[in-house]
């Protein structure tokens, strides 16, 4: 008998799962577009989104998913003709590659597999070699939703000065803002896209693209960029109108502006160090778990696992069969292997992904790791018997004040 009925939890690296003070500001009559409330709220929403960044830069806010955002940060940044340089750490970097490239740009991929970051002395070596200066921006993602790698994004930056590379650095915080540690003006970061349905705990629906005065100057070279994507009045509105080039997301400005509210009402280094908590119960479990010999987790080096989403392997058909398991029997929803095929080696169906992004918390995280003993259990699945015991130690650890 499943035991399914009451509150479900959509374990999957987006969207993620919405707090119900967002849809309930959400539900209410269509506002004026023109005057009031509305454009009220959304021109306080850059700043506070800033404080999510720890930016001082820019904000153009799209309706639209990563995607979206993604081809908004090339379409003002990339000449077609122009070479970008993609540090690929899993299939979002390749993703964001191929966008670029159907606008026109020459990418050039420096491919570092699916359980490895971006290795430093690698790219430097790349941009010394680039003496001309063709390549114009460097492409990352912070943390790769496919992979669950976390780059070290401030090295990125290092490695761009240490040989006085004048290329834009534009990273990808689709699966790792308000989630992950990120600091856009420390870290050297020219321009950064988001989108509303990850950490930012909003229905998929808003893509933003953070930029910084660098990139803005690299905009006003531009021969031409399509009035759709094109940042400059969405940034900087004469009238309410420009922010989104037509009519509003209205509903979902008021859903941002109550998460933003719930981030800021936490406090940032609060919310990452929730994550971090999170993300290491996790871990914990899942150390314990490949003590059978079958579960692993995907990135071995804890310094370079995200604190968002954590993808693991099973042997095929298990993986898939966890994730039926999980959700038929006990309503929770694991998220699919993305992009993790790879001929003779593994498949898609032995991977799966746990999504701990957003409005996550102690009790949830319990719960899915008792979900996922109790599938393992079930599938017969070998596995260290002492998971729920290390998790629930790095949870009464974290209640130790610290200091
Ligand atoms: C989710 C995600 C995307 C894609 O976002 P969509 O809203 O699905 O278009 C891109 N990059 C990363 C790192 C993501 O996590």
């Amino acid at each position: 008998m499943p035991v399914t009925p009451g509150r479900s939890y959509l374990a999957i690296p987006g969207p993620s799962v919405m707090p119900d003070a967002v849809l309930q500001a959400m539900h209410r009559a269509a506002p004026n577009i023109y005057a009031g409330e509305l454009p009220d709220l959304t021109a306080t929403l850059p700043a506070d989104l800033n404080r999510v960044a720890r930016s001082t830069g820019d904000v153009a806010m799209y309706i639209g998913n990563g995607h979206a955002a993604w081809e908004a940060a090339l379409a003002n940044t990339i000449a077609s003709g122009e070479t970008v340089l993609v540090l690929a750490t899993g299939r979002f970097a390749h993703g964001w590659s191929e966008m670029a490239e159907d606008l026109g740009a020459v990418p050039q991929i420096l491919d570092f597999g699916k359980q490895a970051p971006v290795d430093m002395d690698q790219l430097e070596n790349v941009l010394r070699a680039d003496k001309s200066h063709k390549i114009k921006a460097v492409l990352a993602t912070h943390v790769d939703t496919s992979t669950s790698i976390r780059n070290d994004i401030a090295a990125l930056r290092a490695a761009l000065d240490a040989v006085d590379h004048p290329a834009l650095l534009m990273v990808d915080c689709i699966a790792s803002l308000g989630c992950d540690r990120f600091e856009m003006d420390a870290w050297g970061v020219d321009v950064m896209v988001a989108a509303s349905q990850k950490g930012l705990m909003t229905p998929p629906g808003l893509g933003f693209v953070f930029f910084n005065a660098r990139a803005a100057a690299k905009r006003a070279m531009m021969s031409r960029v399509s009035r759709y994507w094109d940042w400059t009045q969405r940034a900087n509105p004469d009238i309410f109108y420009q922010y989104f080039c037509g009519t509003a997301p209205t509903h979902h400005l008021y859903g941002l502006r109550v998460a933003l509210d719930m981030i800021h009402a936490e406090g940032m280094e609060e919310v990452w160090t929730r994550h971090q908590t999170l993300a290491h119960a996790i871990w914990a479990a899942a150390d314990d778990w490949e003590e059978g010999g079958a579960l692993a987790l995907n990135i071995q080096d804890r310094a370079h696992r995200s604190h968002a989403v954590t993808s693991l392997s099973l042997p095929s058909p298990k993986g898939s069969e966890l994730r039926q398991w999980c959700e038929t029997q006990m309503g929770v929803t694991l998220g699919i292997g993305l992009g993790m095929a790879q001929p003779g080696t593994y498949d898609a169906d032995s991977y799966f992904r746990f999504g701990h992004m957003g409005h996550v918390n102690g009790q949830m995280i319990m719960g899915l790791l008792g979900t996922v003993q109790a599938g393992l259990t079930a599938l017969n699945v070998p596995h260290g018997r002492g998971a729920l015991d290390a998790a629930a130690q790095v949870m009464a650890s974290a209640s130790v004040p610290s200091g």
